[in-house]
């Protein structure tokens, strides 16, 4: 088998959806990620941090109102970083020790990313983008009413939503590249990276929470890999997802994938910016190749036996 640069983009469901569960869930992740190593393959994950970063910013909120010190609002910023940094260390650990019972010897390291946006992205006057738990109707209404932004998430309940500007700059990518030439697996851009905007030599973090579907995208055409591979809760994309017509599809163009989405066959926030990821890049250039499937999937995806692929 080729041996294949493969970005991971890693959903919801690789993570669980609070500490106990994150750390049994990052088992099995690392199986799947280990699969592929195992082929020969060259890999850099990224993943995602919805529920995980509202959970940081409700428990700063909880914590500020113990401590007249400590500002009411955490910067959305600092809670991805956190975000980054604790699940990244149950990742790395979890990869270190299923490689380890492989026999291979590899490196693994988090790396504390922090992506650049544009401060006129017109996304910031314009929230989107889900993030903490799923709330009641009652619950959305109390935190409208705390002025909070909320919406309803495919059908499966509300959940607050914030700014979501596209990734323009992978801040530390030179630092993934030393890495990545070191022989080291790479854990970057976790959930989607840390929005920041630069001012001459500073970077200032700010109020948003990037799309990790978006960033994955960026860090693959930044490191030229051959494979975006965006890990989640179904096996397939669908046209008419959940109705009598439902269709699973395998391999489409992105002529096909760009009239799927103009037809709206694919829900804002949630398999929308995959199939927009998958379309940027797979047109990127000769031989990119997209790939959309299940987390426990991810090495018959790649050999061409599930998913949904687009190519150019
Ligand atoms: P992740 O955490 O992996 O980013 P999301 O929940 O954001 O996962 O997105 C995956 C979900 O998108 C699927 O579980 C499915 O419920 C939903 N979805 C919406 N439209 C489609 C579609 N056309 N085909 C398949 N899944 C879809
Ligand atoms: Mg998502």
């Amino acid at each position: 088998m080729e041996k294949k640069r493969i970005v991971i983009a890693l959903g919801g469901n690789a993570l669980g959806k609070n500490l106990p569960e994150q750390y049994i869930a990052v088992q099995t992740t690392a199986k799947a990620i280990a699969d592929l190593i195992e082929e020969g393959n060259e890999v850099i994950i990224a993943h995602g941090n919805g529920p995980q970063v509202g959970m940081i910013n409700n428990a700063m909120a909880f914590y500020a109102k113990t401590d007249p010190a400590h500002p009411a609002i955490t910067p959305l910023s600092v809670c991805v970083a956190m975000s980054q940094a604790y699940i990244g260390y149950d990742l790395q650990n979890a990869l270190r020790e299923e490689l380890l019972n492989r026999n291979i010897k590899k490196e693994v390291a988090t790396v504390i990313t922090q992506v650049r946006v544009d401060a006129d992205d017109p996304a910031f006057q314009n929230p989107t983008k889900p993030i903490g738990h799923f709330m009641t109707k009652e619950e959305a209404e109390a935190a409208e009413a705390d002025g909070m932004h909320v919406m309803e998430d495919a059908g499966r309940g509300y959940r607050r939503v914030v700014a979501s500007p596209k990734p323009v700059e992978i801040i530390e990518i030179g630092t993934i590249h030393a890495l990545l030439n070191d022989g080291c697996i790479v854990i970057a851009a976790g959930g989607g990276g840390i929005p920041v905007i630069r001012r001459g030599n500073h970077l200032k973090g700010v109020g948003a929470v990037i799309d990790k579907d978006f960033a994955s995208c960026l860090l693959a055409k930044n490191v030229d890999a051959d494979y975006l591979i965006i890990l989640t809760a179904v096996d397939k994309v669908a046209l008419n997802f959940g109705k009598p017509d439902q269709k699973w599809l395998d391999c489409i163009s992105v002529e096909e994938a760009r009239q799927y989405v103009k037809e709206g066959h694919f829900a804002p926030g949630s398999m929308l910016p995959k199939v927009e990821a998958g379309i940027d890049f797979a047109s990127s250039k000769p031989g990119r190749t997209a790939l959309i499937t299940l987390l426990s999937r991810a090495r018959d995806g790649v050999n061409g036996k599930t998913g949904t692929r687009i190519v150019m």
